[in-house]
């Protein structure tokens, strides 16, 4: 193949390639692959961070979604013992079959925006493989993961995501570090899985749906949003004041809602 073959970037694979030597090597000095580790790679388009990584020693599997793509990147990484290609859609790729060790997969990726929400949670259900999650964002999306309870950024992906994770919000990156330049301003998260979660569920697919209810109506008190599922006496006896709202409560106290719900069944 060419050296000066041009891929045109697709904008339903969310294709922003970053071009900035400056923010390509920040984002690889805050991940700090060393030798013998296991990274996996979302997305890595014409591979501007995956040089970096393989460079680092580490054991690299990338997925990447667009068939175009692929002889690109096997024609530049192809011949390094350490890179494994894997072609595919990472929304649905079973983790399970690189045969990480517990706790210690590296996933990176400057994630193509329309699908990073419900990839951040298909990873989620692996966990426990997962040591850190470097990924590029769209800014809102890092600031919703990273928020506090109080505020209007605190929602269903707080919750869910600081249920697992510890979340650091490490620099914002504008759009001219992009090609195409994106219409909105990005951001790098940090995300590490708790060894041991701080509020352990007694079931979080019950946590998930007492979230998703409370703020289905962010607006409303949570005896209002929660009357299907929790009466204010069962809300109460977790140690709830049923007149907050739903963005006034910490995960602790979700997590409390959600074992009483466990506990009483939903409220008829
Ligand atoms: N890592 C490259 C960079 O920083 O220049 C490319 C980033 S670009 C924002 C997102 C990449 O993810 C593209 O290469 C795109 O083809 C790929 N992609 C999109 N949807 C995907 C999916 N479902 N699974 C795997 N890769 C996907």
């Amino acid at each position: 193949m060419s050296e000066h073959y041009q891929h045109r970037a697709r904008k339903r694979f969310g294709q922003n390639f970053l071009h900035d030597a400056g923010v390509i090597h920040r984002i690889l000095r805050s991940i700090h692959a060393r030798q013998g580790e296991r990274l996996l790679e979302i997305g890595p388009g014409q591979g501007a961070l995956t040089e970096g990584l393989l460079g680092s020693g580490a054991q690299l599997d990338v997925i990447e979604l667009d068939l175009d793509l692929i002889p690109i990147l096997q024609h530049k990484f192809g011949q390094l013992p350490n890179f494994r290609l894997n072609q595919g859609d990472a929304l649905k790729f079973d983790f399970r079959k690189l045969d990480a060790e517990p706790h210690s997969l590296r996933v990176v990726g400057n994630l193509p925006y329309n699908i990073s929400t419900p990839l951040i949670f298909h990873l989620l259900s692996h966990a426990d493989l997962i040591r850190d999650m470097h990924f590029m964002l769209q800014k809102e999306v890092v600031e919703r993961l990273a928020a506090e309870p109080g505020g209007g950024d605190w929602g269903r992906l707080s919750i869910m995501v600081q249920y697992h994770c510890r979340v650091e919000h490490l620099f914002n990156v504008g759009p001219g570090a992009f090609n195409p330049p994106p219409k909105v301003d990005s951001a790098i998260v940090r995300l590490v899985p708790h060894e041991v979660l701080p509020h352990p569920a007694k079931d979080a697919a019950m946590l998930e749906r007492v979230v998703r209810e409370a703020f289905n109506q962010r607006r409303k008190t949570l005896r209002n949003t929660l009357k299907g599922l929790l009466d204010s006496a069962a809300i109460e006896a977790a140690g709830v004041d049923g007149s907050l709202r739903p963005e006034q409560l910490d995960l602790a106290a979700f997590v409390r809602l959600a074992d009483q719900l466990v506990a009483t069944g939903p409220s008829s």
